[in-house]
This record gives structure tokens, C-alpha cells and sequence, in this order.
């Protein structure tokens, strides 16, 4: 399943197993991926072979138009994917459900992705039945009934099931062509105030680097809205942790944008969409090693709250994420201590109190996070931190 997704985003992109396989020398454990591409159209050619991923068409040869860019996020692992669905950690303007022909339908893991979707509230969708190589034409129609009846009632009634196979290349113009029909480029609204989750900081400077050629710390991110443009003053909270007098706290970092880099370009401003990398004067030695991740970024005092003891909306699933013995999900406890993820954060929590679904939290590191914003709920099962359910800040 995962690997039949890796292998679509790579026909769409081309670049994807490779950049994952670089995260993972480099030893890094990232919960959010990234893959970007664009989509062209040939100016001569009919819907759907008109559409393309290439500069030239691979029918006629003229050169094609520039369409729109697509940021594919994706997660390493089926529970990865659906704590970062969860989290709120991706602006998702529309989702791919993507479903094996070869595999009768719904499997446990696409009933989740679904449930997962309908919590999240992706109203822009496309169904991919995917590796429509590997089965005969009986089998092939057998699974668009299989798959029509799975969402009929749902969320994703309406949207569009596209046959394609990924491994070879099969039907993927369609696939562009109903990206383009069903997921349409939303109006960002660029006057709010910015916000973007750090998703990963690092020390670009080489060792050894003199002292007046060292630039300042590099973060990552998501923007949720907004924009940011390069000189803007940023503040970046919860921000660091410090001790004073035997107690721990962390103290918001304030500091300003050199450069940004969004969609693999050097840019002066960056909006929601894909993966932004933004330069400060931060001193290197913060955002080494992902030592930003799960802060978020805005502009000076104009942050949400930094919270230590959230209330949240709970909602339990009735079987646990990812486990196969199908364990059900329990009541949250009094003192149990579970795991969030809020945006980019992950943070170990102590229930302190709980009436009904309401859950108050003692978190061992803090959040900046508004209200309404959803958290991922995990629970240690038999020794793994399992998803049990979401939460909304309250
Ligand atoms: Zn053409």
C-alpha cells in the first residue's frame, strides 16, 4: 500500500524516492515529505492527453503551457501519515485516496485513511484505484464496485475514481486532468497573519566555517496562512528551553527573515503551499540537528498563546491505528500519559482531569497552538505509542 503510493507520487513528480531515501541516510526522522512538480498543458492536444508533467508533449512535441505547481505532503508509514492528517501540520487543499485494484476493498488501513479524511474534512478528492496492471478487466470492474459502494454515503461520494497504474506509467494524464477538475487552486487569503510549523531547522554552514562567513539558523516549514517576505521581523514561540531557578521555561525567539526559499526557488515572499525554508539571524546553534521543530513562526506578538495545560475535545476511535489484533480503544484515564501531535509538535501528555470528552492535559513540553486547532491522541499499546483518536484545542 505505502509502496504503491510512493510509486504514484513519484510518476507525478519523479523526484520522490530519491528525496526520501536522502532523509532517511541522513538519519533524520521527518514526519512530513515532500514532493514538488507542475503540471503543463499541450496547447494542441485534446483532455486528457494534453496534460503532462513535462515541458514538451510526449505526443505531438510542442512545447506545453505552465498550468499550476502541486506540493504532494505524504508521511513515511500508514500511522505517520495519519497523525500529520490529524495534526493540522499540512495545508491539504485536496486528497488522493489511493486504492489497489489487486486488493479487495476497503482494507483496514483505507477505511482509516477515509475516516481520517471525513475528521479532516478534505472535500476535494480524488480516488485513484491504482495497479490496474496487475489485475484482468473482470477483476478491474469488480474493484470500481468494490470502491463505488465503500464511499457511497461518504465524504468522497462524488469524487472521481480514476484507473491508473503507477509502476507503469498507465492513465496518469486522466489522474492530472481530474486533479485539475476536482481539486481547484484555493483563494489564500495573504493579509492574515502569518503562521507556519516548523517541520525541520538546520545549520547550513560548513565545519570549519570562518566566523564572518558563518549565516544565521535555517527553518522549515508549512505556512497555514498568510505570507512572509524576506527583512520581516518573526517571532518564533514556544521557542527555547531554559531553566531559571530550578523551574523550566521557554523563552520565544525573536529575529528577522534573510532569505526564502520556496519550491526549490530563491523568492522575496512565500505563501501557504508546499515547503518554505525561511534564513534568520538565529544563531546556527538553535536550529541545528531539527532543534526548531514544532514551534510555530509568526510575526511579533501576534501568536496564539503559549499553552502547558490545554483542554481539548476529545473523539476516540473504536479500534486503535495500525494494530492489527484490532485492539479497542478505551476511555482516556485519570494520570495515564499520552502522546500529541499538535502542528509539528509531538509532546508527551498527563490527563490531570476528564469530564466526558473533555481532557485536560499536563504537557512535559508546551504548545503554541489556537483554539480549535486538532491534535492527534496516541496511547502506548503493548509497548508502541499507538493513534487512538484527534482532539480540538478548546
Ligand atoms: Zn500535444
Amino acid at each position: 500500500m505505502d509502496h504503491g503510493k510512493t510509486t504514484l507520487v513519484q510518476a507525478l513528480t519523479g523526484v520522490w524516492a530519491a528525496r526520501h531515501s536522502e532523509e532517511l541516510r541522513r538519519g533524520i526522522t521527518i514526519k512530513l515529505g515532500y514532493a514538488d512538480t507542475a503540471i503543463f498543458k499541450c496547447p494542441k492536444c485534446a483532455p486528457p492527453q494534453c496534460y503532462t508533467t513535462e515541458t514538451e508533449c510526449s505526443k505531438c512535441d510542442s512545447p506545453t503551457e505552465f498550468v499550476r505547481a502541486i506540493s504532494f505532503v505524504d508521511a513515511p508509514g500508514h500511522e505517520a501519515l495519519m497523525a500529520t492528517m490529524l495534526s493540522g501540520a499540512a495545508v491539504m487543499d485536496g486528497a488522493l485516496l489511493v486504492i489497489a485494484a489487486d486488493e479487495t476493498c476497503p482494507q483496514p488501513q483505507t477505511r482509516e485513511h477515509l475516516a481520517a479524511i471525513e475528521i479532516v474534512r478534505v472535500k476535494n478528492l480524488v480516488i485513484v484505484q491504482n495497479k490496474i496492471d496487475l489485475v484482468d478487466e473482470k477483476r478491474a470492474l469488480e474493484s470500481y464496485e468494490e470502491i463505488s459502494k465503500f464511499v457511497s454515503g461518504s465524504i468522497a461520494e462524488n469524487a472521481p475514481i480514476i484507473p491508473i497504474s503507477a509502476q507503469h506509467a498507465v492513465n496518469i494524464d486522466a489522474l492530472i486532468q481530474a486533479l485539475e477538475e476536482s481539486i481547484p487552486t484555493p483563494k489564500r487569503d495573504p493579509t492574515k497573519p502569518p503562521r507556519m510549523h516548523v517541520v525541520r531547522s538546520f545549520d547550513i554552514n560548513k565545519p570549519g566555517t570562518p566566523a564572518k562567513k558563518i549565516v544565521g539558523g535555517v527553518v522549515g516549514g508549512t505556512i497555514l496562512q498568510g505570507k512572509f517576505s524576506v527583512k520581516d521581523e518573526i517571532e518564533i514561540r514556544p521557542g527555547i528551553r531554559s531553566t531559571k531557578k530550578g523551574r523550566t521555561l521557554y523563552e520565544p525567539l525573536s529575529t528577522e527573515i534573510t532569505t526564502l526559499h520556496a519550491g526549490g526557488k530563491v523568492t522575496k515572499e512565500a505563501q501557504s503551499g508546499g515547503l518554505v525554508g525561511i534564513g534568520t539571524l538565529l544563531d546556527p546553534s538553535l536550529t541545528k540537528a531539527d532543534g526548531l521543530i514544532g514551534n510555530l513562526v509568526g510575526k511579533p506578538g501576534m501568536l496564539p498563546p503559549t499553552l502547558s495545560e490545554p483542554t481539548l475535545e476529545t473523539q476516540l476511535f473504536e479500534r486503535a491505528v495500525g494494530t492489527k489484533e484490532l485492539t479497542e480503544v478505551e476511555r482516556l484515564r485519570n494520570g495515564e500519559n499520552i502522546l500529541l501531535d499538535i502542528g509539528t509538535s509531538i509532546t508527551a501528555g498527563n490527563v490531570v482531569s476528564v469530564k466526558g470528552n473533555m481532557v485536560t492535559l499536563k504537557l512535559g513540553r508546551p504548545v503554541c497552538a489556537e483554539k480549535g486547532t486538532r491534535a492527534a491522541i496516541s496511547r502506548k499499546l503493548a509497548g508502541r505509542w499507538r493513534l487512538i483518536g484527534y482532539g480540538i484545542l478548546k
